[in-house]
């Protein structure tokens, strides 16, 4: 019989309780993470919405920053959500200063790209590969994919043609939040690249 799926995620900062739910809801044994030992034990992470710059710093100052940057580059499926698709991402258009990203996603993401007017909205995406009825997606305070390079491969776009969900391999991000909309078909997904990582 299959084991089931052990996820973490990483619980520096951010809405770690909301995946925590949606994960649990689907079956997985759920963990958080904010030490090596305890990032050691899971099949793979998720990194919640918050505010990347401040998951940066305690990224750091808890000694994981190198720890997932190796997790990552081993093959660990990572599922990154707003902020946690900021960290994933190699390279940023706006980081604030001496901001870092745990990388590993070839994209090029800008932080905050709604603009105050609108920073947080909610609309309906169609995403690659999911069937059914369309994901509706709640952006608060949103980066934006500015660019995917050649390893990467966005899955969903709005209309006006701004990527805003990636694919690469082991790696999902999203630039905004199902896990608060009760949207589960990412979790889904991730959970797959979970059990095939597993395997
Ligand atoms: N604006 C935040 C940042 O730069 C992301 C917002 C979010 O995760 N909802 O990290």
């Amino acid at each position: 019989m299959e084991r089931r799926p052990h996820v973490g995620i990483l619980a520096l900062q951010g809405d770690v309780r909301e995946h925590a739910h949606v994960l649990r809801e689907l079956g997985a044994e759920v963990s958080l993470v904010r030490r090596p030992a305890e990032l050691a034990a899971v099949d793979g992470l998720v990194i919640p919405g918050g505010e990347s710059s401040v998951i940066d710093k305690l990224s750091r100052s808890f000694g994981m920053q190198h720890p997932i940057r190796d997790a990552i580059a081993a093959g660990m499926p990572v599922y990154g959500t707003c902020a946690g698709m900021i960290m994933l991402a190699d390279r940023l258009t706006n980081p604030i200063a001496g901001q870092e990203t745990f990388g590993g996603l070839d994209v090029v993401v800008t932080r905050n790209a709604f603009g105050s007017q609108v920073d947080s909205f909610e609309t309906d995406l169609e995403v690659a590969g999911f069937e059914g009825h369309a994901v509706r997606a709640t952006f608060i305070r949103a980066p934006l994919v500015a660019a995917v390079g050649p390893r990467a491969t966005a899955i969903a776009t709005l209309p006006d043609g701004g990527v805003v969900a990636v694919e690469q391999g082991p790696l999902l991000a999203t630039a905004f939040h199902p896990e608060v909309s009760g949207e589960t078909r990412f979790h889904e997904r991730f959970l797959g690249l979970v059990r095939a990582a597993a395997r």
